[in-house]
């Protein structure tokens, strides 16, 4: 049984209850920071709206209720990034409950519970580092104190790492779709907890959990899963109890690390923030942000489908991003041949944009690119194959398709005059393949086309070639 806790640094302007700004990533550091984030005696918090904003939105897209009345409390704890001592979160009345998010399993829909999307303040940032006398040392960079962060709490509904990896990536685009968060794991503004327990098939009660931290990437999550299944099951096999902890996934080695057993809800004393007033949701407030909800990666790629006759397969790729879909659908506007985009675009920009590790937003290759190219070779003026070379091209440079057929000479041959002197040639060529044609063995057929377009580089029009080459033998 996994459960998830993903935290999500939100994309508003200004920090969650003060003015600093939360764009803070390139700033020198403990440069933006104000009275508040630094927990300084006597400031007051004052409630970022678009922060809430974001959380609903969110919540919305998770399928979640929102409920009237929301507050926020105290998490009370000590720790060197937490000037205040304590967090300001949400505990029992959250700003939305249960909701869920559908992944596909072998094509299957698997529905997994989200529990809760609430919001609360981000900690500042330790740096652990060693001076040059080998001595241990920390600093405390407050630019992060005080940035808006969503929590999202998943139901124990995830089964395998595979899940939760497809679970994450699910997640991770919604967020990026509705403008909410960068989702960026790397640079921390995507973080995943991962709690985990196993029980004996037909078991009716959760076994005790261990929640997994330090995982900086979806690979990571996937492989402490897979770890941490294995460590749990070879202690229950060896007549061993599982005690609920905290464990620390270590990179390196791949392992995880006790860090802390037993912690409670009871522990961090959490009551209601005195400083901050209580919330309450006007259902108008939440149609507005509804109405502003773009149309969601699922219900697209089952328009995709529906509308064009795609796959799930590629309605799922070309749903995977906003950038992605977006693509999709400006060049549909130029050139409306989905199976043809589809194709192209889940076959050979995919490869190129894989092969080169940039993002479609970055490739050089437009809509107009893909809208033109495909003209091209609907026009009959390039063959496919020469497509693929035209357009890896246009990945590399730039350049409009049409130029590159034109300056490169890559326009297909498909004239029957010049196509036929050419056949004549392979065909003087080639005794041995016209004898086994004429004994009834088809593949000479394929042997001389072959041999065609090679003399040809490619650029013969196939299908011309093939009519031209039976024309002759058959004569
Ligand atoms: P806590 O109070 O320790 O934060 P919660 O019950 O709020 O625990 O759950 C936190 C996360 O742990 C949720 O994502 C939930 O799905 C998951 N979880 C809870 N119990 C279990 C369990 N027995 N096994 C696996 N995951 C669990
Ligand atoms: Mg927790």
């Amino acid at each position: 049984m996994i459960g998830l806790e993903v935290h999500a640094q939100l994309l508003t302007e200004s920090k969650m209850f003060c003015r600093c700004s939360a764009q803070y990533a390139d700033a020198p550091p403990n440069s933006v920071v104000c009275p508040v984030d630094l927990g300084l005696p006597g400031a007051l918090p004052v409630i970022n709206r678009k922060a809430v904003e974001y959380t609903i939105m969110t919540a919305l897209a998770l399928n979640c209720a929102i409920p009237d009345f929301s507050r926020f409390d105290r998490k009370n704890y000590f720790y060197p990034d937490l000037p205040k001592n304590y967090q300001i979160s949400q505990y029992d009345l959250p700003l939305s409950h249960d909701g869920h998010l559908t992944i596909e399993l072998d094509g299957q829909p698997r529905r997994i519970g989200v529990r809760r999307v609430h919001l609360e303040e981000d900690t500042a940032k330790l740096l652990h580092r060693t001076d040059a006398a080998g001595r241990p040392y920390s600093l405390v960079d407050f630019n992060r104190s005080g940035t808006p962060l969503m929590e999202i709490v998943s139901e124990p509904d995830i089964r395998t790492p595979e899940e939760a990896r497809l679970y994450l990536v699910k997640l991770r685009n919604i967020l990026r779709w509705i403008g909410v968060s960068t989702g960026n794991m790397e640079e921390g503004s995507f973080r995943c907890d991962a709690n985990v327990s196993i029980r004996p098939k037909g078991a009716e009660e959760l076994g005790a959990k261990v929640e997994v931290k330090n995982m900086n990437s979806f690979r990571a999550v996937y492989r402490a899963l897979e770890y941490e299944i294995a460590r749990q099951t070879e202690v229950l096999n060896k007549g061993g109890r599982i005690e609920q902890e905290t464990r620390g996934w270590t990179e390196e080695r791949g392992v995880t690390v006790s860090q802390r057993s037993k912690e409670h809800a009871h522990d961090y004393r959490y009551f209601p923030e005195p400083d901050l007033p209580p919330l309450v949701i006007g259902r108008e407030w939440v149609k507005e942000i509804e109405d502003t909800l773009p149309e969601l990666p699922d219900a697209k790629r089952d328009r995709l489908m529906a509308q064009f006759g795609l796959s799930l397969y590629e309605a799922n790729l070309l749903t995977g991003s906003k950038g992605i879909a977006e693509f999709f659908e400006k060049t549909m506007a130029l050139n409306p041949n989905a199976r043809a985009v589809a194709n192209w675009m889940v076959g050979e920009l995919f490869r190129l944009l894989n092969a080169s590790g940039i993002e479609i937003e970055q490739s050089r290759v437009t809509p107009g690119h893909l809208a033109e190219l495909l003209r091209l070779i609907d026009q009959g003026t390039i063959s496919a194959s020469i497509g693929k070379t035209v357009l890896e091209e246009a990945f590399g440079t730039g350049q409009q398709p049409g130029q590159i057929v034109q300056e490169r000479g890559l326009s297909q041959i498909s004239g029957v005059d010049e196509l036929g002197n050419i056949v004549d040639q392979i065909l003087a060529a080639n005794p041995q393949a016209i004898a086994d044609y004429k004994a009834g063995k088809a593949p000479a057929l394929g042997f001389l086309v072959g041999q065609v377009m090679k003399a040809t580089r490619g650029k013969a029009n196939p299908g011309v070639v093939n009519q031209i080459l039976k024309e002759k033998l058959e004569n």
